[in-house]
């Protein structure tokens, strides 16, 4: 280490989009302060790794993440934040290497607490700051920018509903929001930025105004008038609470794009109910029924869990059938992983990994079908495609508004514009 303006940071970044958009606002602050960006693998004087705590393979991948950093980079300063940091803070500092632990109280002053160790020198120091579960309420606003076309931001946090698998309300507290028009002013900081399209992201995101007593479509309305900003997707909505005014509103053709995210998690009654999510497979036919009536050509995806405790083979068929005739674009696969004080963790009729893995390939060859289907049917129509940075093989890449991927010969000048073209 030497003088502060050759200082060097790296992150990792694991979890959702909600832990990237944090990790861009970090280093956003730290590039401020004169701090040179590296990769992970490179030496540098500070570490920064924002965890998730979804799966025991998370977990492990992170510790991995601390002791390859530490054999890099034995005097740099390591941090942890995120999930996994906020459940397990005792088990992370323990780890060799390990400078500061940040819960999610203390994410506002997680750059300030990080630089001064690193000016300090301070790698004998052990720290953890504000990782008791009563303090995960406060909001830290974030925005991922940088080298995306489009940038993830945060409109909300935590959640109150406590599926019976999930940590995340433990980690991340209950769920709050700063008000729209705060929300806004990050929206004309992202169009400052030059970036056109914008994804909304919370960990309930749907969730929105409960603690600031507005709407989440007051949200959508007020973002669709901000300047500069020329699409928004929605990364992700309960079923519940995805209305019958929101689907209205997103069909009038406004910014928001016809791309759905929606978590199912199991199509079968008897396992959504030992979940305890709020919605049984009716209802979710319902509003996807209501979409398709209203914006024929929208992507959808679907979040799906395999080998809940108890869910038998006939189970599994069930949500297969059921899959099968909701005709998704896309289905996001995850084999249930058991995580300590969940209710879940200490059900009976725990289904083996084996079997998790048979239902998980099973679920993925349904997937390809169904996305290839999805593609093949755009084949010849004119879209409009949001070209990205990224160069592979002389090549660049896109999305249309319905979430279908392009790829076109490689031209600079197309970075970051909307381009219609021919699928
Ligand atoms: S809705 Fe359920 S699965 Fe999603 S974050 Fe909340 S508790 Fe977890």
């Amino acid at each position: 280490m030497t003088d502060n303006t050759q200082l060097r940071v790296a992150f990792e970044t694991l979890g959702c989009k909600l832990n990237f958009s944090e990790t861009s606002t970090y280093s956003r602050t730290l590039q401020g302060l004169g701090y040179q960006i590296v990769k992970p693998t490179q030496e540098a004087d500070l570490y920064i790794i924002n965890t998730c705590s979804v799966t025991e393979h998370s977990d492990k991948k992170c510790r991995n993440m601390i002791r390859r950093m530490s054999k890099k980079s034995p005097d740099a300063i390591i941090v942890v934040t995120g999930c996994y940091a906020q459940l397990k803070p005792s088990e992370i500092l323990d780890i060799q290497g390990v400078n500061l632990v940040v819960g999610a109280q203390d994410k506002g002053k997680l750059v300030q607490m990080a630089h001064q160790l690193v000016l300090d020198r301070s790698k004998e120091s052990k720290i953890i700051s504000s990782c008791e579960i009563e303090d995960v309420n406060s909001f830290f606003s974030a925005y991922s920018s940088g080298e995306r076309t489009r940038s993830f931001l945060k409109v909300q946090d935590g959640c109150d509903y406590h599926c019976a698998y999930c940590t995340v309300p433990l980690a991340r507290g209950d769920s709050r929001n700063i008000p729209i028009a705060e929300i806004v002013k990050e929206a004309e900081n992202i169009a400052a930025d030059g970036i056109v399209e914008v994804v909304i992201t919370g960990v309930n995101t749907g969730d929105f105004g409960k603690s600031t007593n507005e709407s989440f479509l007051d949200l959508l309305k007020a973002l669709n008038d901000v300047k500069g900003i020329e699409r928004y997707r929605i990364s992700s909505i309960e079923p519940n609470l995805l209305t019958p005014e929101i689907i209205d509103w997103i069909s009038k053709g406004n910014k928001f794009l016809p791309h759905f995210h929606i978590p199912l998690q199991s199509g079968c009654d008897k396992i959504l109910a030992k979940m305890r999510r709020r919605y049984n497979t009716e209802m979710f036919r319902s509003k996807i029924e209501l979409i398709r009536a209203k914006i024929p050509d929208f992507f959808l995806g679907i979040d799906v869990i395999v080998g809940f405790p108890g869910e038998s083979d006939e189970d599994f068929r069930t949500t297969y059938n059921f899959l099968e005739s909701i005709n998704p674009s896309f289905l996001h696969i995850f084999p249930y992983s058991r995580r300590a004080n969940t209710p879940a963790a200490i059900m009976p009729d725990q289904v083996p990994e084996y079997i998790k893995n048979q239902r998980v390939a099973a679920l993925s060859a349904l997937s390809d079908k169904l996305h290839s289907d999805y593609c093949t049917s755009h084949k010849g129509k004119r879209e409009y495609v949001l070209f990205e940075s990224t160069q592979k093989d002389g090549k660049m890449f896109g999305y249309t508004r319905n979430y279908i991927r392009v790829e076109r010969p490689y031209d600079p000048e197309l970075i970051g514009k909307i381009v219609e073209v021919v699928v």
